[in-house]
């Protein structure tokens, strides 16, 4: 039987610092895996890089990726759209890849209906004032930004229910460690080899 990879998707509330536990799995090649790369309309951070980060592209070509139905899922978020390629991601976890996912919550909720086996992980701040001074310390975003960021990620924080794992981000190299035990945990569930097994004892 062949082993198809694990959709691992990792989102939370605005500022919460999904991108950065994202970044410290990567660098860390914490467990086996490949990072989806996401198609975003908004400008490159300082030190983001094209194709690596995310695919930086123009309105224009992102409308045309909706069109084609490129797309696994898309949002708008704070006037700019982002979306998942999805003929990378199928190719991938059919070649026994694990691939991570690194989304907002709209986009998450999408992606269960179409994916209703991959591993929903929820990441959560220690506490409300943590997590605004989060999205304030990043420095890049105006005072309006931060404010509809907030009010945002308090509606979030609620959506937790239709997660699989909630994994609290109070320090970035423990909330790596949690996840890490997640995926390793999800690679040994009987739901998960179950299949395997019968087959085993079938050609015996
Ligand atoms: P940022 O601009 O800070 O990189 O990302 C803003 C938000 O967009 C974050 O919550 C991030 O998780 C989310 N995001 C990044 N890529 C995607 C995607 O492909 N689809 C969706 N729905 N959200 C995404």
């Amino acid at each position: 039987m062949e082993e198809q990879g694990l959709l691992l998707v990792l989102s939370g509330p605005s500022g919460v610092g999904k991108g950065t536990v994202k970044s410290a799995i990567v660098a860390k090649k914490a467990f086996p895996f490949e990072y989806s790369v996401s198609m975003t309309t908004r400008q490159p951070r300082p030190g983001e890089v094209d194709g690596k980060d995310y695919y930086f592209v123009s309105e224009e070509r992102f409308q045309k990726a909706i069109a084609n139905h490129e797309l696994l899922e898309y949002n708008e978020y704070v006037g700019h759209h982002y979306g998942t390629p999805l003929a990378p991601l199928r190719k991938m976890l059919q070649d026994g890849i694990d691939v991570l996912l690194e989304i907002d919550v709209n986009g998450a909720r999408r992606v269960r209906e179409q994916f209703p086996d991959g591993v929903f992980i929820f990441l959560t701040p220690p506490d409300l004032q943590t997590l605004k001074q989060r999205i304030t310390n990043r420095g890049t975003d105006s005072a309006a930004v931060i404010d509809k960021r907030m009010r945002q990620a308090r509606n979030e924080i609620l959506m937790m229910a239709d997660y699989d794992y909630a994994v609290v981000n109070d320090e970035v190299d423990r909330a790596v460690t949690r996840i890490s035990d997640i995926v390793t945990a999800e690679h040994v569930s009987v739901k998960r080899v179950l299949a395997t097994y019968q087959a085993m004892v079938k050609e015996d």
